[in-house]
């Protein structure tokens, strides 16, 4: 290691939690000494502040993201014979629940600049397949940009569809409605919307959690059923249920971290903005784009830049840690390839697999620590002269 230093890490899991350790430690103490450890007060206190934080009416606490997707599509009555389209560009949990909620996944290929679903995509697999059981889609709000959701809307409502966003990474993310001339949060616009808590996540819990937000009423009665082994009252089941509750530890923790979250946030936003002036001075990097319509709250910050497995290596011997998100297509990954794609069918997603990298990026990363990522990053790409564009 050349001149490494302190090591600048990709993500600090520590520091934000022996921060608010006094206030964590009270909150799992509280939960302890009541024994209230499945639902209860704790719980409902959490979901109402998050339903308000989304500005959605309603939240019902999960066990992880990949259940709030579930649950939604499920509580929503899709499934077996049903086709949802989303993102070959995006963790596999997406995918994973709607195959096990009974449906079929249907990709369509990513914007170049956005690297969100392509709302052009979404309307040429509309009118190429006029028969297809197309019953919903699912925009993922991936690394906490939302998608172009007007248009999103629109088509939906126009063919009859549901939306359910997967806002796994995007809480407190920002979408300028053009239509309704307002700012919507991400979780208050689709007929649901899922959120995981996992740790490395802008809100995260000391475990494995995740939340559904929607507005509408019924849906949320469903959800809290499905969660609940289906019941509605102690042995009555009337739908076919999980275990996928969120514990009363983890909501009282995620109680503590919430009030946090948008200062949190904006921290993000400032880092991001930093990392944008300072990476000008880099040839051949390319640095994520945030249309006027959007508010980003950089779950990741992620550049595009060619010979990326070799600036990746010179990253990790400098110190620096650093992610992909996400390396392999998902119609790409060996376990799907039961679904019938290949490789070439969502080019721009595949083109962008081998240039990304995500860089360090969390409220606590000291600007300082920046300017030594973007010194490194100088030197590797000062000596490149093609640029990395995936048009
Ligand atoms: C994290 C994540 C999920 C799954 O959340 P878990 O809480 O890990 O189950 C789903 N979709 C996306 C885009 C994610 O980033």
């Amino acid at each position: 290691m050349t001149n490494a230093g302190k090591g600048i890490p990709f993500l600090d899991l520590v520091t934000p939690h022996v921060e608010l350790q006094d206030e964590l430690m009270n909150a799992a103490k509280s939960v302890i000494t009541t024994g209230m450890f499945v639902g209860g007060p704790i719980v409902e206190k959490f979901e109402r502040d998050f339903a308000q934080f989304c500005d959605a009416k309603y939240c019902v606490g999960v066990s992880s993201g990949t259940d709030a997707l579930r649950f939604a599509l499920m509580a929503s009555g899709i499934g077996k014979g049903d086709i949802v389209l989303t993102v070959p560009n995006t963790f596999v949990a997406t995918i994973e629940a709607i195959i096990q909620a009974g449906a079929t996944p249907q990709f369509v290929d990513i914007d170049p600049r956005t690297y969100n679903i392509s709302v052009d995509g979404i309307r040429e697999y509309l009118q190429t397949h006029p028969g297809a059981p197309v019953k919903a889609i699912m925009p993922v709000h991936l690394y906490a940009q939302m998608c172009d959701m007007d248009p999103i809307m629109a088509i939906a409502e126009e063919y009859g569809l549901l939306v359910f966003e997967d806002a796994c990474q995007a809480h407190g993310s920002q979408y300028f409605s053009a239509k309704n001339t307002r700012w919507q949060k991400a979780g208050s616009i689709g007929k649901a919307a899922a959120f995981s808590f996992y740790p490395g996540k802008n809100l995260g819990a000391c475990g494995e959690a995740g939340a559904i937000t929607t507005n509408d009423e019924q849906l949320a009665t469903t959800m809290k059923m499905i969660r609940d082994h289906g019941q509605n009252k102690k042995y009555h089941h009337l739908v076919e249920g999980y275990n996928g509750r969120l514990d009363a530890l983890q909501a009282a923790l995620l109680s503590v971290k919430l009030p946090h979250l948008a200062q949190w946030n904006s921290k993000r936003r400032e880092l991001a903005a930093n990392y944008n002036e300072l990476l000008k001075a880099v040839p051949g990097l390319v640095t994520p784009f945030e249309p006027t319509w959007s508010k980003a709250v950089y779950h990741l910050y992620v550049v595009l830049v060619e010979n990326r497995d070799e600036l990746q290596q010179h990253l990790t011997e400098q110190g620096i840690g650093t992610g992909l998100h996400y390396p392999i297509p998902l119609h790409q990954q060996k376990g799907y390839q039961y679904l019938g794609f290949r490789t070439g069918d969502f080019p721009v997603t595949e083109k962008l697999a081998g240039k990304i990298l995500s860089l360090p990026m969390f409220p606590q990363l000291q600007k300082q620590q920046q300017e030594r990522v973007v010194e490194s990053l100088h030197q590797f790409c000062g000596k490149q002269t093609v640029s990395a564009g995936i048009k």
